[in-house]
């Protein structure tokens, strides 16, 4: 079994840490940014931009690669990292959040399970639903094409098996801050049933196919924005074991947002083996990753600074910038004067401002760069400030910069 997470150093007074953890595909100095790679792609960028700019791994979205290419294609390609010619350690999610959130991902609305439908039907109940709940899965139409699938813990295991990456996750249902007390707890307990069967049907799929690298199963803790929820579901899955087998790691999940997300991280934090890692799903906002930090979560995810970058939003330590405003069009000099990616020793903001203005296709390639590099970078210097003792004044020098406005 190649699957290690090893703290190195720890934050005074706070649950943040420094640690490694090492995978079949390689190693991830922790806390680390991941880059999303939704369709096994880091959209505009090659593997070796992502090498260049310093990412250390890669997450990928098991729906999405369900419904395309299919997940049998990528495990005959040889997993997800051969697939995409990344050779460092992947990520995929379980499926649940793209499944669930057809909702508001998609701008439609999700349809809970019948007994509790009227009192967490918040969305909308005159627009078409894609997704429904029951207690052994989620049913749901492509957004592709409109074709009806399923879910269950044990399809989510099978896709994630077959597409192959490093660490994948359980499948959980992913609830909205707007459903009620009572739908939170019941969904609560279904995500720990279908913990319990993603454990089973892992163990069965890692037995069968022990000729491939070892894949770790993450837990994901749901519970919204209650304090007894959260707890309880750190300590069930932090428990739990089926056939002798338990969860590798953590990743929190779901309902939160900037106002809990300290909180949040924190109760389930204090209940988690120190021992294993945790992994804070979809936060990539500067101010949210120093949280996260400080709250001991070790690896984070987000779309956010490619899909930014392809809407001419540029990242600076002075806050974002949109770089195909007019006052940037004779500005010949980089994004960032001490800026040492790719894009920022190369070409100057009146030249992304062009390409952007141009519709070129350059423009997303060299400002995804930029924005990957400034995130990846950013938790970097967090991760070195926890282990030289600098990481409480570094967070204080960079959010007065970069909050200024
Ligand atoms: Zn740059």
């Amino acid at each position: 079994m190649t699957f290690l997470f090893q703290v190195k150093s720890s934050l005074p007074n706070r649950l943040g840490r420094t640690g490694v953890i090492t995978t079949a595909h390689g190693q991830i100095k922790t806390p680390a940014f991941i880059p999303v790679g939704t369709k096994a792609t880091l959209k505009s960028v090659l593997p070796e931009s992502i090498t260049d700019f310093g990412a250390q791994a890669v997450l990928a979205n098991a729906y999405h690669l369900y419904l395309q290419p299919g997940p049998e294609i990528v495990d005959q390609a040889g997993g997800l990292g051969e697939f995409m010619n990344w050779r460092g350690p992947t990520f995929t999610d379980s499926g649940g959040f793209q499944v669930l959130s057809l909702g508001v991902g998609f701008k439609k609305v999700i349809a809970m399970d019948e007994n509790t439908f009227q009192a967490d039907d918040v969305i909308a109940d005159d627009k078409e639903r894609l997704a429904h709940v029951d207690d052994d899965g989620v049913t749901f139409k492509s957004h592709l094409d409109g074709s009806l699938h399923r879910f269950t813990p044990e399809v989510s295991m099978q896709v994630q098996h077959q597409i192959g990456a490093d660490i994948i996750f359980a499948f959980d249902e992913c609830t909205t801050l707007h459903n009620t007390r009572s739908y939170q707890e019941k969904a609560l307990e279904r995500t720990r049933l279908w913990a319990q069967r993603c454990l089973a049907e892992h163990d069965a799929l890692t037995k069968k196919r022990k000729e491939k690298p070892y894949q770790a199963l993450f837990g994901v803790l749901q519970g919204a924005q209650y304090e007894d929820l959260r707890r309880k579901a750190a300590k069930d899955l932090a428990a739990m074991s089926v056939g002798g087998v338990s969860f590798d790691g953590f990743g929190v999940g779901g309902a939160l947002d900037k106002q809990t997300l300290g909180d949040i991280l924190r109760w389930v934090n204090e209940e988690l083996p120190v021992d294993k890692p945790r992994h804070f799903l979809g936060i990539g906002e500067p101010d949210d990753l120093f949280v996260g930090v400080e709250n001991g979560a070790d690896t984070f995810d987000c779309v956010a600074p490619s899909r930014q970058a392809r809407t001419s939003s540029v990242f600076t330590k002075d806050g974002r910038v949109n770089i195909s405003n007019a006052p940037h069009k004779n500005e010949f000099f980089p994004i960032e004067k001490d800026c040492s990616c790719y894009t920022c020793r190369n070409y100057t903001r009146a030249y992304l401002c062009h390409l952007f203005r141009s519709k070129e296709m350059l423009a997303a390639t060299l400002a995804t760069i930029h924005n990957q590099h400034f995130i990846v970078g950013l938790v970097d210097q967090m991760r070195k400030g926890i282990e030289d003792g600098t990481f409480f004044d570094f967070k204080a020098q960079f959010m007065a910069r970069y909050y200024k406005k």
